[in-house]
């Protein structure tokens, strides 16, 4: 029997130019406001302007790199006394103003929520209103329930995650994308090629996501290699089909689950400092072949084996594409956007047997379409490096 919920953040706004409509969505909205944001952005003076145009009083808190539970508990004093979180960057940006908006109502440690390495409690307060803005197309986390914070003390990435931590509004001005640099639009696109690919074969793959996924790969398939090799094209269509294809994935990997790619990406990204968008930009042609060497040995009939042979037709646009050249197609992508092996991020055999026990625990792994065991999983990796 069909059963599936679907949610996603309060209101979606899409559009290039939609930047400008942010003074509409605080007219009286905010008392006082904490701006979490990146080091630079073009939209970070646009921002200001707005806010100052409001009369708002807001306090700037600056994200370097991928957020750590201390990183948000400063982030969580810095909020005192607002009543309104907006979120301005890439995914580390948005996610640690996810967190924020979060703990700042709830009391306690951050180490009494975290999922894995924390007590999982679950999140009991609304979480200050978050507007979610993002300036990299690829993690689709203005639309998600969760942070991916990183714990340096026990070396992983985990995540805050609850219901009540969907954003408030998700902005996603493609203007703000243009001038990403292409190593930034090679690994934050093949991350979102990989929150559409992952949900579609999925554990818990649905309707509703499904055709989310369909359509994201064909906007992520059309666009990523436009992005890449001229991301200041005056049509800008290949930078509004990145940001679509980002948010699509957003809302389908935050309503069926991810895979192995995502599984590894936490522990790796904890071990190796690595950013989360080339971590998995080098793992998802790897871990294709992996899942279907798998199925097409252990359960012959398995529905995804069938769901990898869509995406090869979509991808390719041929109806007699087969599911390897689906993943040959993805594999060929990866070579010609230059993504790097894990060994260029410090990675040696010796990280190996801890990466891989750690995802064999870790959540995203529970959705991949079969269980791969260790071997499997470390044969992946050596494949990486
Ligand atoms: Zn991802």
């Amino acid at each position: 029997m069909l059963s599936f919920e679907f949610a996603t953040a309060s209101k979606i706004i899409f559009g290039a130019g939609k930047l400008n409509g942010l003074e509409d969505q605080l007219k009286g909205r905010a008392k006082r406001l904490l701006l979490v944001r990146g080091k630079s952005s073009d939209a970070i003076p646009r921002v200001r302007e707005i806010l100052s145009a409001q009369d708002i009083p807001f306090t700037e808190f600056e994200v370097h790199g991928e957020p750590t539970v201390d990183m948000v508990r400063e982030g969580v004093r810095a909020a005192e006394g607002c009543d309104m979180v907006i979120g301005l960057g890439g995914g580390s940006v948005l996610d640690a103003g996810k967190a924020i908006s979060a703990l700042a109502t709830n009391s306690g440690d951050i180490f009494d929520y975290l999922e894995v390495i924390g007590k999982g409690q679950p999140l009991l307060n609304a979480s200050l209103t978050y507007i979610a803005i993002p300036t990299t197309a690829g993690t689709g986390t203005e639309v998600t329930r969760n942070a991916v914070i990183e714990s340096p003390e026990h070396g992983v990435k985990v995540s805050l995650r609850s219901p009540l931590m969907l954003p408030s509004l998700a902005l996603v001005d493609p203007e703000l994308t243009y001038a990403l640099p292409p190593a930034v639009t090679a690994s934050s696109g093949l991350d979102a090629l990989t929150q559409l690919i992952e949900p579609f074969v999925s554990v818990k793959a649905n309707p509703m996501t499904d055709a989310i996924c369909r359509e994201g790969i064909c906007h992520a398939v059309g666009s990523l290699r436009r992005a890449y090799h001229n991301g200041a094209d005056p049509q800008r269509s290949a930078r509004e089909g990145m940001a679509l294809a980002s948010l699509f994935g957003g809302l389908a990997m935050a309503n069926a689950a991810l895979g192995a790619v995502h599984g590894f990406a936490g522990p790796l990204g904890g071990m190796l400092h690595a950013p989360h968008g080339a971590i998995c930009a080098r793992l998802l042609p790897l871990v294709m072949e992996a899942n279907l060497k798998a199925l097409e040995s252990r359960q012959g009939g398995h529905a995804a084996i069938r769901r990898y042979t869509e995406i090869a037709q979509i991808i390719t646009g041929d109806t007699n594409a087969s599911a390897q050249d689906g993943m040959k197609w993805v594999s060929d992508l990866a070579i010609e956007l230059n993504i790097p092996p894990l060994s260029a991020h410090g990675m040696n055999e010796s990280h190996i047997p801890e990466a891989v026990e750690k995802t064999m625990k870790a959540s995203s792994t529970k959705g991949n379409p079969i269980v791969l065991n260790e071997k499997e999983l470390g044969d992946v990796l050596v494949m990486a490096l």
